[in-house]
């Protein structure tokens, strides 16, 4: 092949391959995107007793020199605010929050919604009925799903005795919210291969659980849980991917979370 049409066909080529290659790599911008996060900041909700978020500026305005400088510290809890619990957390020997693998942190959701059960009882916990009600509505949850229970507690934010439920919302033991039910965590671990199970309030657990079931069946099976999800009522029953991705804490237990749904 003479050397200018070798020239020609290699253009040619390029013009046929690349639009398919940047359509494949540029931004996908009519994609709608969710942000399931609350920011943090000093109203951020924190476990009783747990070091809540701490953020001061150390720099904050022009330098000598002329230009902008501005940085600031932070330190808080693994666990409050829109955070991931590592396996770790509850079941010995499992993974940290950075031995994680990518592949568990992305992938499709469902959101199972029981506002209505839970609006006049803080002590709501999700049942296996609501599941299969649920799947019989939408189909069996696949292997591989983020399964959250919306119970409405999201709108309660970021008002502590409300969404703690306790006048004493420093006192472990006074706390009212809803979470899953033993039975509903173990059809999810055993029954179906869920990879993280996520909720609008403080814990997977019902705010008055004393020996946290649901955290431990979960963990042990290395699933992870999400806590203090924001906005899952804008989420649909199911067809969203989401996307986890905690601090890398190296050997954590748990830590803050971005959590990014990209609607159907
Ligand atoms: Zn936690």
């Amino acid at each position: 092949m003479p050397l200018n049409v070798r020239f020609y066909a290699i253009r040619l080529l390029l013009a046929a391959a690349l639009p398919g290659i940047f359509s494949a790599c540029a931004p996908a911008h009519h994609q709608k995107l969710l942000d399931l996060t609350h920011d943090f900041g000093q109203e951020t909700i924190y476990w009783p007793h747990n070091k809540r978020f701490q953020w001061e500026k150390t720099d904050w305005g022009m330098t000598p020199a002329g230009y902008w400088y501005a940085s600031a510290n932070f330190s808080a809890s693994e666990h409050g605010g829109t955070h991931m619990d590592a396996p770790i957390h509850f079941g010995r020997e499992r993974r940290t929050i950075d031995q994680i693998p990518l592949e568990q942190l992305t992938g499709p959701a469902v959101v199972i919604d029981v506002r209505s059960r839970c609006s006049g009882n803080p002590d709501y916990e999700l049942t296996v009925d609501d599941v299969t009600a649920w799947e019989a509505q939408h189909g069996r949850i696949q292997d591989g799903t983020l399964v959250f229970m919306l119970s409405g507690w999201g709108s309660r934010w970021s008002d502590p005795t409300s969404y703690l439920g306790s006048m004493t919302p420093d006192d472990p033991h006074s706390l009212h919210f809803p979470g899953l039910s033993r039975e509903a965590a173990e059809l999810l671990v055993s029954q179906r291969a869920v990879r993280g199970v996520g909720i609008d309030t403080a814990s997977i657990d019902p705010g008055r659980s004393r020996d946290f079931p649901v955290h431990r069946l979960l963990n042990e099976a290395n699933i992870y849980a999400l806590e203090n999800v924001a906005a899952l009522e804008q989420l649909p029953p199911r067809g969203a991917t989401v996307w986890t991705l905690p601090v890398k804490i190296k050997g954590g237990t748990g830590g803050p979370v971005r959590i990014v749904a990209v609607l159907p």
